[in-house]
């Protein structure tokens, strides 16, 4: 039989008597398509000046940059009790308070 704790407040779930609630999380890059950044139209002397700039782009987004663009996917799994699901619900980012709008605070 498998045992779960609330990830925020290390309770024990316990299975048919507690709650268990499952949030996931997914973080990731948002990326643009960029699929059509041709101008429709263009006569054959622009399209060598945009393959320049496309090659200039690649040269500069080396290897090690995608690798990191993958590396920012982040996939999050928690486990939370009932009352730690109603705080979450309310606050899912954990900001101070709830107060969005003390911005004056100096
Ligand atoms: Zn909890």
């Amino acid at each position: 039989m498998l045992h779960y704790s609330c990830d925020i407040c290390k309770r024990p779930i316990v299975a048919g008597t507690d709650l268990r609630h499952v949030v996931k999380i997914e973080v990731f890059p948002a990326v643009e398509d960029q699929s059509c950044g041709c101008p429709s139209g263009t006569s054959s002397h622009d399209d060598v000046d945009n393959l320049d700039e496309m090659q200039e782009l690649l040269e500069r987004l080396d290897e090690s940059e995608l690798a990191d663009l993958e590396d920012d996917t982040r996939s999050l799994r928690f486990d939370l009790c009932d009352a730690c699901r109603q705080r979450f619900v309310k606050n899912p980012l954990g900001m101070k308070g709830g107060k969005q709008l003390d911005f004056s605070n100096n």
